[in-house]
């Protein structure tokens, strides 16, 4: 595809949005702002258990999903997941959390579940990186034939956490017993926090390479797009309104105009409020910036 041919409407562009209310009904709040491209927690990402998904609640969401032309959805799992915790007890609870959100991923019929590779806590990186292999395959041993990805997401690198370099995305898709399971999502404001420079055209194109040479694009199903309020290789996770961070318009430009990547979705993590006017903002400017000379 030339860049002149990505056509406004055709942008898989869209948002993070609540399931307040049932699951089914991100859909309706994501379509009201003319999203075509939706992520969503399955449960409260702040809590260790959830209600299993009633027959109702998966036919809700299969005939709303259906009806809908949001088409590419992903899951994002629970903030307390540490599939490398050097608690063995947290650990423990982070291998369940896990598996069922890939059941809950599953039974909805979603294809990607979106997770932070996690942080070692002092255990050390090539440790942590072990711990998490191991945790994939265990979820993966018991979840046989799943369609559901389970998909690496990149990190800023605060704290202890893990997945700031791409090379350790690699180390852990190249040490799972099953890496066709494994996929990745770049979210731009932590590559940059983590030291990634794609705030201009050169460091837009070098890191974008550096990510296929090293991961390769075959891997690559979604985009968080998000501003960094802080600076690059800051590695402090705070994300900003598109063009009114430390990224800036140019990135998001370099990337929305980025043919070798129109078709993997984009979605915000941006700060709302509960009338998503600051969504309906930021999926304006980057319709615009796919567009800009
Ligand atoms: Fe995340
Ligand atoms: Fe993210
Ligand atoms: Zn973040």
């Amino acid at each position: 595809m030339t860049k002149s041919k990505i056509q406004n409407d055709d942008l898989l562009i869209g948002a993070h949005e609540s399931i307040a209310g049932g699951i089914y009904k991100a859909f309706e709040l994501a379509e009201s702002i003319g999203c075509r491209t939706l992520q969503v927690f399955t449960k409260s990402s702040n809590q260790w258990a959830a209600k299993p998904l009633t027959e109702e609640d998966i036919e809700n969401y299969k005939t709303v999903s259906s009806k809908s032309n949001i088409k590419h959805v992903v899951a994002h799992d629970s903030y307390l997941i540490n599939l490398c915790a050097a608690n063995p007890e947290i650990l423990k609870k982070s291998r369940e959390a896990f598996l069922d959100e890939l059941k809950r991923c599953e039974a909805l019929g979603i294809k990607y579940l979106n997770f932070h590779p996690g942080a070692h806590m002092g255990a050390g990186e090539d440790d942590g990186i072990k711990l998490i292999i191991e945790s994939l395959d265990r979820a993966h041993e018991q979840s046989k034939k799943f369609k559901v990805l389970s998909v690496l997401e990149t990190t800023a690198g605060q704290g202890s956490s893990l997945g700031y370099r791409f090379e350790q995305l690699r180390k852990i898709i190249d040490g799972v017993a099953e890496p066709k399971r494994m996929a990745v999502c770049i979210d731009t404001c932590h590559i940059f926090a983590a030291g990634y420079d794609i705030s201009t055209d050169d460091g837009y194109e070098k890191v974008m390479k550096e990510f296929d040479d090293v991961i390769g694009f075959d891997r690559l199903v979604a985009f968080h797009v998000n501003d960094s309020k802080k600076g690059l290789g800051s590695k402090v996770d705070r994300h900003e309104h598109i063009g009114k961070g430390m990224i800036g318009k140019n990135g998001f430009k370099c990337l929305m105009q980025d043919p070798r990547l129109a078709a993997i979705p984009k979605i915000l993590e941006t700060p709302k409020g509960e009338d998503l006017k600051e969504d309906k903002m930021n999926l304006s400017v980057l319709r615009k910036l796919a567009v800009a000379k």
